[in-house]
């Protein structure tokens, strides 16, 4: 075996999906919605069905896919994209960072991660082969040093990868924050990789900010995103990276090589949602917003001590008080016993973090009161 395949473990995030499924309990580890995706998605679907495609999409993908993902990612980064020259269609946001990282690291070159992270990244620069270098985010606000993140940059990293908002801490970088870090950039010629996959989920009164979209900017960063948290599509693996078409042309050999392409019958028919009107996005925060006040309210009612999330649909719980020695043990006890599936927070932090674990509140508001009424019985 490879070196590299024993620097990482596989994916607790994943690994916890089996262990709740195993005792049946409520799975809110991995976060993925269990409602269904927009009506005329399926509809789209059901009609792909029998009039195709089935082969495979151009390998970057699918023309008419890449024309409306253009116009869907000029509204939201306030500048014209280039269908043929400036996307990259891929096999969910997580063959995008992937890729987006293979393209531009070389071998003992650094990467910065702002920890806690998720946890694909640390797996993602050992495969390219790069040496990340972590930068804190600091509870309970999660807000970084300037002079800590200056002298990552110090080090000359190649890139910096920015995850807003944060999966699993829930941070909504200000557009402050984004140009403190675009200046550093800049000085020491850093590419930024963003993963941007909660962009639609962000509580009021916090705004999202595309990092691209700063002055200056859009030359250096690789956008990347998906359509699964966007239309509750995470099985379908689509995503997408936008960028300068220089650096998309290298991308698209890497991804070629990796995938060959994203499934042709499902972009098909995702695409009717680059259509979808404000009201859509609208809609989905508001479901959103309610769903997180559910967890909080429930949290607060079991005395469970827990950050608030300004984006995505995770929350952190502080388990100190439950003596515990390992997040990890506490989570397969809260399995098996409370029957509520959650991720140990180890697996997101470079520092030696034992006292909190993840919760997603991606589920039907019923499933939520039921496995906040099972939390309310651990104490
Ligand atoms: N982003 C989801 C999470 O953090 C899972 C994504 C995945 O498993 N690919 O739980």
């Amino acid at each position: 075996l490879s070196k590299k395949v024993s620097l990482f473990t596989d994916s607790v995030i994943r690994r916890m999906t089996r262990i709740s499924d195993k005792y049946h309990a409520i799975n809110l580890s991995q976060g993925f919605p269990d409602f269904q995706p927009p009506q005329p998605i399926l509809d789209r679907l059901s009609q792909i069905a029998y009039k195709g495609p089935h082969q495979y999409a151009i390998t970057w993908g699918a023309q008419n896919f890449r024309n409306a993902l253009a116009s869907y990612r000029s509204r939201l980064l306030g500048r014209s994209i280039d269908p043929d020259a400036e996307l990259l269609v891929t096999c969910g946001s997580t063959e995008a960072m992937m890729v987006a990282i293979m393209t531009l690291v070389n071998p003992g070159e650094k990467v910065i991660i702002f920890s806690p992270f998720y946890e694909n990244y640390g797996a993602d620069t050992i495969l390219a082969g790069a040496e990340p270098i972590y930068v804190p985010l600091n509870p309970p606000y999660f807000n970084f040093d300037p002079d800590v993140l200056e002298g990552a940059f110090r080090q000359h990293p190649k890139a910096l990868i920015l995850c807003n908002p944060s999966n699993p801490c829930g941070k909504v970088f200000t557009k402050k924050e984004l140009e403190y870090i675009a200046a550093l950039a800049n000085t020491y010629d850093t590419y930024v990789i963003t993963d941007e996959v909660y962009e639609h989920i962000v509580y009021k009164p916090h705004v999202h900010t595309y990092f691209a979209s700063l002055p200056g900017m859009y030359e250096r960063t690789l956008t990347c995103s998906s359509l699964s948290k966007t239309y509750s599509i995470t099985g379908w693996r689509l995503g997408h990276i936008t960028a300068p078409a220089s650096i998309i042309d290298a991308a698209k050999k890497v991804h070629d090589f990796l995938t060959v392409g994203a499934a042709s019958p499902l972009q098909e028919a995702a695409l009717v949602g680059f259509q979808f009107d404000q009201t859509y996005y609208d809609d989905l925060l508001a479901l959103y917003t309610h769903k997180r006040q559910i967890m909080l309210d429930g949290l607060d009612r079991a005395g469970i001590i827990h950050n608030t999330p300004q984006g995505a649909y995770y929350v952190l719980l502080d388990i100190s008080e439950f003596g515990f020695h390992s997040d990890l043990e506490f989570c397969e006890v809260l399995a098996e016993k409370v029957g509520v599936g959650a991720v140990p927070g180890s697996s997101f932090f470079k520092e030696p973090i034992h006292h909190l674990i993840r919760l997603h509140f991606a589920k039907n508001d019923e499933t939520l009161y039921e496995a906040l009424t099972r939390l309310e019985h651990i104490k």
